[in-house]
């Protein structure tokens, strides 16, 4: 009989290696906080004792989920600004907002707020992109969360950094305060080809090859992106990444909703790792990613939620069944981003893309045990033909129970064990009104006035009165006889044209 630290006795397992496979009725042995063996329950009782033993018979095990792409400090400015194109989104809201309120306590506040989403989401592994990357770290790590900290690279100036050769020096440092740590990561983070040039682009490059860390960059998000650089330089912003040495084995491609064959082919040749946005590239009109096309020249592709401020949750089960879904209805074939397909981009290949497939990714004996347990018990996932569908296409992240990684038990029973949920939510509410304060002071003084008679009490009587009349006019206004149905195919409206 063997000693091990914690012995989990479950339904199902999904180990994502060897793809495909469920195991029935089997526990995983963990010890120092590794998979020491994955066995069958009747084994397991006769192997394995363990200090600590759970059992979940009606839970499904899968491995620990990876955000391969967010901005967690965003989550702060979750529905702050919906229903706008990408570079209305950036311009007009979110980079004034950011100008007015990121400082190190945002990025504390925000990526906490952040991490206890995404642990009770399932997600034991976060791929960042944002300012004040060794708050993040340091957030992270006390969190006891896996995280790649981006090292971020834009071309003006913020409160993080005031140019090019500011940002490299402090993303070296961070990269050097958290070397060697057991959960963090970190990689070099150009923000978007429209955002940085082509010296700090190569000295970008040339920093990730001399520290042996990945590039992390958002590429083609959307065709505007494109057409802007072919008007401006006469050239696709890929083949100007190219030129400059970007396109290799280490970089995370973000979006890449627009890509031509020959790109597709370059992309496959250079091993570039792309990750996909679903649910981001749905909200800001972007674009669609061809994942069935890429994973099948045999490119990898992850998941990410993107930032709260795009999607709005951060919530890679989601991303998952967005992914499976989309792609079939793009190709028309039911067959694209199968289900094993989806869990493995949200899985092993984000570990992949990361460089960390060897520590994380799948359950398999040797590796972390970052796990999360999923509760298949209730009526919304019966029957159990095949769990591995249910986790894909039925649950929501709501039945996601327990949570461990590297063997630390993170999320007990839904219950966060290394973060105060309480503290978060009040901190929450303060940034929200201090958000709310600092860019209405910033707003011109007549659409203070206006938002101000917005908001003038109306009698209760009054206002329920005229609800069915201003509905009926909703109504009448919605049918125009003068509209012709074909039109709307040939002629699509100035923001969808831009936009899609
Ligand atoms: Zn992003």
């Amino acid at each position: 009989m063997q000693h091990v630290d914690t012995l989990i006795y479950a339904g199902w397992v999904i180990p994502v290696v060897p793809e495909n496979v469920v195991y029935e009725q089997h526990a995983i042995a963990i010890q120092d906080g590794k998979i020491v063996a994955i066995l069958p329950s009747s084994e397991a009782v006769r192997h394995y004792a363990g200090r600590i033993t759970y059992r979940l018979p009606s839970h499904v095990l899968i491995p620990g989920l990876i955000n391969t792409h967010t901005h967690a400090a965003m989550s702060l400015l979750r529905g702050f600004a919906d229903d706008l194109p990408l570079q209305r989104w950036l311009q007009e809201r979110i980079w004034p907002a950011e100008q007015a309120c990121v400082d190190a306590d945002f990025v504390a506040d925000g990526t906490r707020l952040a991490i206890a989403e995404m642990l009770r989401s399932g997600i034991t592994c976060f791929n960042d992109m944002y300012f004040f990357p060794d708050v993040v770290g340091e957030v992270a790590a006390a969190a006891g969360i896996r995280a790649c900290l981006g090292l971020i690279l834009i071309d003006f100036p913020t409160s993080w950094a005031a140019n090019a050769e500011e940002y490299l020096q402090k993303g070296l440092e961070v990269h050097k305060q958290f070397h060697g740590h057991p959960l963090i990561r970190t990689a070099i983070a150009p923000h978007a080809p429209y955002t940085v040039s082509d010296a700090p682009l190569q000295a970008a490059v040339k920093l990730s090859e001399q520290l042996d860390i990945p590039i992390h960059m958002h590429i083609h998000e959307t065709q505007e992106e494109v057409e802007a650089a072919v008007a401006e330089t006469g050239e696709r912003p890929l083949a100007r990444l190219a030129r400059l040495g970007v396109l290799n084995s280490r970089l995370m491609a973000v979006h890449m909703t627009q890509l031509q064959n020959d790109e597709i082919r370059l992309l496959a040749r250079q091993q570039v790792k792309v990750v996909h946005c679903p649910e981001s590239n749905l909200k800001l009109a972007s674009g669609f990613c061809p994942v069935s096309k890429l994973s099948r020249v045999g490119i990898t592709t992850a998941l990410g939620t993107d930032g709260a401020a795009s999607n709005d949750d951060l919530d890679i089960l989601g991303e998952m069944r967005t992914a499976a879904l989309l792609a079939k209805g793009l190709s028309r074939d039911a067959s694209s981003i199968a289900a094993a397909e989806a869990l493995r981009m949200a899985t092993l290949n984000g570990a992949k893309a990361l460089g960390i497939d060897y520590l994380t990714g799948s359950l398999e004996a040797g590796k972390a045990a970052d796990i999360t347990a999923i509760d298949m018990s209730h009526i919304e996932t019966q029957p159990i033909h095949n769990p591995l569908s249910q986790i894909v296409y039925a649950v929501g992240r709501d039945k996601v129970t327990d949570v461990w990684i590297a063997g630390k038990h993170l999320l007990k029973g839904r219950a966060l064990t290394s973060l105060d949920i309480h503290d978060i939510q009040a901190k929450t509410h303060l940034w929200r009104v201090r958000i709310e304060n600092v860019l209405n002071d910033e707003a011109p003084a007549e659409k203070r006035d206006e938002a101000e008679d917005d908001s003038m009490v109306v009698p209760a009587t009054e206002a329920a009165a005229e609800v069915p009349s201003a509905h009926l006019a909703e109504t009448e206004a919605d049918i125009d006889p003068s509209i012709d149905v074909a039109e709307l195919d040939a002629k699509p409206t100035p923001d969808a044209d831009a936009n899609d």
